[in-house]
């Protein structure tokens, strides 16, 4: 019989994602709002923090083994900028296109252009589980001075990759899920589940 777990995320291309890399565990992955489980709160300074907190109030509304994530873009010459207000770096409503056009601006004449997408991938068995699982990617590249591509989302036609002459948003799916910071992070996760089951 296959084992239960919340996926701490309303985001479905996350959902499907997550099940066909957890299914040849037995795994099924449920979406927090299948099980009528509200967004939490992400009001922390860290990634890792924010990550535990979905993941936390999932398990504690359902009962269940519950898995979230939380990622960003971390700009090296804007000190990690965005970072955890990636998602709403120029305000509410939340928006690509406003939040590009800031990074762009702020980065206007500046000649380290070096960013990283990072992402942290939490697993928690129950609410107050003593050891989550942890685990974290990276991906490195530069910011470009004007957008290109159509793909991916969020800083992904800002998001220059040197060795692949590409940014992220000319990439094909695929190859970003193999290459990004999200895709490390649930490789690690299904390390660390393979010594820890569920
Ligand atoms: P979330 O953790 O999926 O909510 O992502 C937070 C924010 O980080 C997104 O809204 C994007 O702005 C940015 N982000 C995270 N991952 C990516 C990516 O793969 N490409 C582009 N932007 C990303």
């Amino acid at each position: 019989m296959s084992k239960r777990l919340v996926l701490a995320s309303n985001n479905a291309k996350k959902a499907v994602e997550m099940q066909a890399l957890l299914a040849p565990l037995g795994i099924e992955v449920i979406p927090q709002s299948a099980l009528g489980v509200s967004e939490a709160e992400e009001p922390h300074a860290t990634f890792v923090e924010n990550a535990l907190a979905k993941a936390r109030h999932a398990a504690a509304a359902t009962g269940l083994p519950a898995i979230a994530d939380d990622s960003g873009l971390c700009v090296e010459a804007l000190g990690g900028a965005p970072g955890v207000q990636s998602a709403r770096f120029a305000g509410e409503p939340k928006s690509d296109a406003r939040n590009n056009a800031l990074l762009l601006q702020k980065l206007a004449g500046v000649a380290d252009r070096r960013a990283y997408f990072y992402s942290t991938v939490v697993l928690v068995r129950h609410a107050e589980d003593p050891r989550p699982l942890i685990a974290d990617g990276e991906w490195h590249g530069t910011i470009l001075e004007a957008e290109r591509g159509t793909g991916g989302f969020g800083y992904d036609p800002l998001f220059w990759l040197p060795d692949l002459e590409q940014t992220a948003a000319e990439l094909d799916a695929g190859l970003k899920n193999k290459l990004s910071h999200r895709g490390a992070a649930m490789r690690h996760l299904l390390d660390s589940l393979a010594h820890h089951p569920l």
